[in-house]
């Protein structure tokens, strides 16, 4: 069975599906791999890496997107979905929410799609889970951009010429990306505090030394462990605890997000013209729909003084690091697919294949994205 690794030809995508390590694993596991010449090279592996491993390389997409498993980082463009035939499997961040089109397209084509972002998040599936590899170096990014944005420093400062205050950080949404985030601006030596809806995500702003505020809605947390939309009263009480803490922060980084769903906007332009000249927000949620008002993907707008960034795809901008992960949680999970032999053998009542499994057999399987009948 062949295993195809293509460039990514999305724009702002600089990561790779495989890297030579699990090109490796691929061969042990009995697969043959193929890269795409120069697929690699944007994340800083170059094809004699792949070939030192092991892989086949091949000139153009074409052979590679023809094989048995195809693994991408982003979803297939359309000329690549055009390409793909009955009984491939897809695996990659397929983004089918926001893409649910493209989930008929691939049950029309007979193929057997993946989305790894729906991947249950138990402890058994963290080795695969690239929601969490991904939003960990997104969450250290994010900070590392507001700083550089932030034209004052972090830490405090004793010098002959008299003391500089720490800066006073602000993170919204405490899941893996916030965390990291709050972990980054600890490490740099500002004040640093944070909220969530989530019981849990107090307790972990608190062990990492950053300080709680605001307030824990009753059942916020899902069973999966996600936040549920406010309803207008719980946003009505977020929105006046934020406001009145937002005006003596100097850097603030939204994460907050409700898989499957628009961002929440928590920061409004009100809020933001209230906030103090040089002060910076980095918008992590930029891309779905934003937790800021006002905020754009890829661009930085400056309001009355204020810098709003809007993130857009931060794990590219790390694409050696978060490939690495990446192609290592990809790695693990086709180990899952696969017999002893090299054979495909699908566990189809597996709970993390129920869970991703997008389409099969020419037809939508996943529940959540299923035609009603
Ligand atoms: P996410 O990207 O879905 O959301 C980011 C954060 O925003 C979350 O902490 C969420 O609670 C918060 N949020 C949502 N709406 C908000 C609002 N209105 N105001 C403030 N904050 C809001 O989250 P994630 O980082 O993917 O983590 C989701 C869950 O998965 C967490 O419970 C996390 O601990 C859990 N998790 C578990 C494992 C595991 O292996 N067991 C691994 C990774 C993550």
């Amino acid at each position: 069975m062949r295993i195809g690794i293509v460039k990514e030809r999305r724009d702002h995508e600089r990561r790779v599906a495989a890297t030579p390590e699990t090109v490796k694993r691929y061969k042990a596991m009995g697969l043959e791999p193929l890269v795409e010449r120069g697929a690699g090279i944007a994340a800083a592996i170059g094809d004699e890496a792949y070939e030192g491993a092991g892989a086949r390389l091949v000139d153009g997409p074409e052979e590679a997107l023809a094989c048995d498993i195809l693994l991408k980082v982003q979803r297939p463009t359309d000329d690549e979905t055009a390409r793909l035939r009955s009984g491939q499997l897809l695996i990659g961040m397929l983004d089918p929410y926001m893409n649910r089109e493209q989930v008929e397209a691939y049950a029309e084509k007979g193929l057997t799609a993946f989305a790894m972002e729906l991947l249950p998040r138990t402890t058994r599936a963290q080795a695969m889970d690239v929601l969490s590899s991904q939003a960990n170096l997104a969450g250290y990014r994010a900070m590392v951009e507001a700083m550089a944005a932030y034209s004052r420093v972090l830490p405090m400062m004793m010098t002959a010429a008299g003391t500089v205050t720490p800066a006073k950080v602000f993170v919204i949404g405490a899941g893996v990306a916030g965390l990291q985030a709050i972990a980054t601006a600890k490490r740099m030596g500002a004040v640093v505090t944070a909220t969530d809806v989530r019981p849990a995500a107090k307790e972990e702003i608190e062990s990492l030394g950053a300080k709680f505020v605001g307030f824990i809605p009753k059942d916020a947390a899902t069973a999966g462990g996600y936040a549920r939309p406010l309803t207008p009263e719980e946003q009505a009480e977020q929105a006046r605890i934020v406001a009145a803490h937002l005006e003596s922060q100097d850097i603030v980084v939204t994460t907050a997000q409700i898989p499957g769903r628009k961002a929440p906007r928590i920061v409004t332009a009100a809020m933001v013209a209230a906030m103090k000249p040089g002060s910076v927000i980095l918008d992590m949620a930029a891309e779905s729909g934003g937790n800021v008002e006002g905020s754009r993907p890829g661009e930085m707008v400056e309001i009355g003084g204020v810098r709003i960034l809007g993130a857009r795809n931060l794990p590219s901008k790390l694409a050696p690091a978060a490939s690495i992960l990446y192609a290592k949680n990809l790695s693990n999970f086709v180990q899952l697919l696969v017999s002893k032999d090299g054979k495909l053998a699908i566990p189809f009542d597996d709970e993390l294949v129920k869970g991703t499994l997008l389409t099969h057999d020419g037809k939508i399987v996943h529940p959540n994205f299923r035609p009603a009948s």
